[in-house]
């Protein structure tokens, strides 16, 4: 029924002429049935790990996880993972089984698993084994947990966002029981490591579907990102409309999400600093990479600056200070923000979209916007009598602002002569 890659067929047929039972589970079998192409294929199979790697003999076996019962066989270069059909134990920790126990049905194996859409069975011998009913489920487009949801939910607590994110990323409804739990037993999702929890919502809040996960869902939401929770209703709504409206990229979509975590104090002029502060602080908790954090506080940071396309000097000094490419994301955060407001106020899409293009033309025209872009240097400048010391870094900038505002030519002997004339008037 399904055309599968030649590698994961020839490891199927293996396992089952050495007598094994072996499915294609998970992610694979509901992006087939959904007519997408599958990323990754696991395996199950009845045999123990030890039976497996008897039955690839001669091929590449790396014991992934032979505790857990996953073994990786290379079938020419290609990675397998093959996993024993795996009953669970209690949970006490609220993430992880405290023992596994090898089975050789497929029912044990479908019945650990989070959600009926991730519980389908496939094998080209016995065809879709669905005790579940999880094909109906992909094709009604809906998330429901496999057997109780509280249990399933105080069992491992990752599975609450887990439901939230196949939901955003797959633009499934959630089932009222599901939900009800979801609400019910939203506080544990605390309990779970930040790195576990950030990785899902990334996917989350890239997903389609992500504007209605992060509204209904709130409690959820809130309980991983507590800087949320000072936002009143409306600004909530609006903070997610704006998600809404931006690319699905992660740092516009993170800038997006906590771009407003903290309402502005009146008078201060200094609200984007404290707002870049409130995102910095979820996103160091959520153990985000720095790299990311810092880019998505960046445009957090300057998101409040105006940007006037008919004064294209003053947008060029600032692309100079914040980096060209921060200030294009700024604008689509920008642009995401009127979007999600007020109608009224959709005239202003005008000019960030003209202030955009003249980004992208300033961009393509290859116009120095940092120092390190001019036709001189540090050397050149001290070539003209300035002592080493910070009075060179002074007057490079000052060679930039020129060239910026097109009272220099970026070229070298212009430039020497623009910062050599500044020199004799101080
Ligand atoms: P994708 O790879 O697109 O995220 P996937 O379904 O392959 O989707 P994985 O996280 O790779 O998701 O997990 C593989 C399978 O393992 C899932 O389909 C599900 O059956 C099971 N699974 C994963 N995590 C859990 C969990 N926390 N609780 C129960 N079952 C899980
Ligand atoms: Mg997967």
């Amino acid at each position: 029924m399904f055309e599968l890659p030649f590698e994961i067929d020839q490891v199927l047929e293996k396992l089952c002429h050495s007598g094994y039972e072996a499915y294609l589970v998970g992610g694979a079998v509901r992006d087939m049935l959904m007519d997408k192409p599958a990323h990754d294929y696991d395996v199950t199979t009845s045999a123990t790990p030890e039976e497996t790697e008897r039955v690839f003999e001669g091929y590449k076996v790396i014991k992934t996880g032979i505790r857990h019962g996953t073994v990786t066989v290379l079938v020419g270069n290609y990675p397998v993972e093959i996993t024993t059909f795996r009953r669970e134990g209690s949970y006490t920790d609220g993430r992880h089984p405290d023992a596994v126990f090898f089975s050789r049905r497929l029912e044990d194996d479908l019945s650990r698993r989070d959600l009926t859409v991730n519980a389908v069975a496939y094998s080209p011998v016995k065809g879709l084994s669905d005790p579940f009913g999880g094909v109906d489920d992909i094709k009604n487009r809906i998330i429901r947990c496999v057997g109780n949801p509280d249990e399933r939910f105080s069992e491992d607590h990752l599975r609450l966002l887990r439901a939230l994110r196949f939901s955003a990323v797959l633009g499934f409804a959630i089932e009222r029981g599901t939900a009800e739990s979801i609400h019910k037993n939203a506080e544990l999702i605390r309990t779970v490591s930040a790195e576990r929890v950030f990785s899902e919502l990334c996917r989350l809040v890239c997903g389609d579907g992500a504007r209605m996960i992060l509204e209904e869902y709130r409690d959820v939401i809130t309980a991983v990102i507590p800087e949320l929770s000072a936002l009143d209703g409306d600004a909530y709504a609006h903070t997610v409309g704006s998600l809404s409206y931006t690319e699905p990229f992660l740092h516009l979509r993170l800038a997006a999400l906590l771009h407003d975590t903290v309402a502005a104090p009146s008078g201060r002029d200094d609200v984007c600093v404290i707002r870049d502060t409130a995102a910095k602080n979820a996103l160091v908790c959520l153990r985000c990479p720095t790299a990311l954090c810092d880019n998505v506080c960046r445009i957090i940071r300057y998101c409040g600056s105006d940007v006037d396309p008919s004064d294209k000097i003053s947008l060029k000094r600032l692309a100079s200070k914040t980096g060209i490419k921060i200030l294009k994301d700024v604008i689509k955060l920008k642009r995401a923000d009127v979007l999600a407001g007020d109608p009224r106020l959709y005239h202003r899409l005008t000019d960030l979209n003209t202030a955009y293009d003249t980004l992208c033309e300033t961009e393509e025209n290859g116009t120095a916007l940092d120092v390190r872009d001019l036709a001189i240097n540090g050397n050149d400048v001290k070539g003209l009598g300035v002592r080493p010391g910070p009075a060179v870094g002074e007057l490079l900038r000052y060679a930039l602002d020129g060239v910026i505002s097109d009272r220099v030519e970026n070229e070298k002997a212009p430039l020497l002569a623009y910062v050599a004339e500044k020199i004799s008037g101080v």
